[in-house]
């Protein structure tokens, strides 16, 4: 009779949580993980995935500038935003099934609902305890929001990869990737877009070259920015829209006013500190280079430890921080179940991949062929 429920408890179905329940449990681990929204996480549902379709969308406005210069007779183009936004949707939808698929063929049982840490071996869902050997914390960030009057107004990029309809001015306050890759969104599809940045230049940490020719270019594209601009406040405009106000008395005028600020941990509510998991000053667990925090078997991966918050760091550290716990799942009454997984694992997953990539892009582009 096995001491605990599962072996590993994974909290959160993001990039990093899925990556290393998989790998656990192809190590014939008992694995749960617990998701209180859908599966996939941050990248795949809003995040990556989302964002970058909407690039590719936004780019076929060039396409069909150019195109004329090139011979093509094209009717002038049409776009609309909704059916883009279905596309979009629809092809998360197939996603994140094929997500759930890939935990369930590594026998990685799915339980729905927001955990808390009861314990270092007990996580409370929905008023249920289950007990584990180990815990793995990967609930990823959310967007956070300075505390100004009128923040109240303001989306983040969640909200922006569903707006009902295309803004026709947009306000985008931030000046780092997420900022800039959703002004270039905006702008492609045709929105009056005016970027707000704290500093002189954009994407504050990379190349300076790289920075100021990136400037250079989305202003030559029409995205008009203001360098050391801080907002003061944002005030629903009398008629429609907004007014944002910055530190400099300037008064500027949006249909719709997005932040892209920055990102904070998620670790409110968690039971982190009752629990003895220690927290830098913006709540992200401390780990070691093992991912392992204060708490020996509790252990974080990915934007809950922000450090690098992106998804190929996510990915990597879980498979790290399972492979050091694997001895304990490969013992000979488990072996039996681990090979065969890491058998089909091996046989099925590249062909997989490569198939779900081709079908990732036939399907999203199906139904803008087909208007
Ligand atoms: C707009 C945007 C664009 C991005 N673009 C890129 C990009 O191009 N390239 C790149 O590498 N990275 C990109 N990123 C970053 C990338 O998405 C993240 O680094 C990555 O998703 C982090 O994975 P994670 O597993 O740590 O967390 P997440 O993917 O956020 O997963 C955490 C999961 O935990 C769940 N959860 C939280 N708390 C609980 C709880 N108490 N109980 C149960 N479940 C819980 C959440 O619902 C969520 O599903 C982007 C992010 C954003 C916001």
């Amino acid at each position: 009779m096995p001491r605990y429920d599962f072996d590993l408890i994974t909290i959160g179905a993001g990039s990093g949580g899925v990556a290393g329940s998989r790998r656990a449990g192809s190590y014939g681990a008992r694995v749960a993980i617990v998701e209180e929204s859908r599966i996939g996480g941050t990248c795949v549902l809003r995040g990556c995935v989302p964002k970058k379709l909407l690039v590719y969308g936004a780019q076929f406005a060039d396409a069909f500038a150019d195109a004329a210069g090139f011979g093509w007779t094209v009717a002038p183009p049409k776009f609309d935003w909704p059916v883009l936004i279905a596309a979009k949707n629809k092809e998360l939808d197939r996603l994140e099934q094929i997500y759930i698929n890939m935990l369930k063929n590594s026998s990685v049982e799915i339980i729905e609902g927001r955990a808390i840490i009861a314990d270092p071996h007990t996580v409370e869902i929905g008023g249920r305890h289950y007990t584990a050997d180990n815990i793995l914390i990967a609930t990823g960030g959310h967007p956070t929001v300075p505390n100004i009057p009128g923040i109240e107004h303001v989306i983040s990029s969640n909200e922006a990869l569903d707006l009902p309809a295309l803004p026709r001015r947009i306000v985008i306050v931030g000046g780092g990737y997420i900022a800039v890759e959703f002004a270039g969104i905006f702008r492609g599809f045709g929105s009056e877009v005016v970027e707000l940045i704290r500093r002189e230049d954009l994407l504050h940490g990379f190349d300076n070259d790289i920075r100021v020719a990136l400037a250079q270019e989305m202003r030559g594209r029409g995205v008009e920015i203001h360098a050391r601009t801080q907002v003061a406040r944002i005030e629903k405009a009398p008629r429609e829209g907004y007014s944002v106000f910055t530190t400099s008395g300037q008064e500027i005028s949006a249909d719709l006013v997005m932040y892209a600020t920055g990102r904070g941990p998620n670790t409110r509510g968690l039971g982190l500190d009752a629990v003895g998991v220690k927290t830098d000053d913006k709540g992200a667990a401390l780990v070691d280079e093992w991912s392992r925090t204060s708490v020996p078997n509790i252990y974080a991966i990915g934007d809950v430890t922000d450090r690098l918050n992106l998804t190929p760091v996510a990915i990597p550290s879980p498979r790290r921080s399972t492979t050091t716990t694997r001895s304990r799942w490969t013992t000979p009454t488990s072996r039996p179940r681990c090979s065969a997984s890491r058998r089909s694992a091996r046989s099925a997953s590249p062909r997989k991949r490569r198939a779900g990539n081709t079908a990732t892009m036939s399907t999203f582009t199906a139904p803008a062929s087909s208007r």
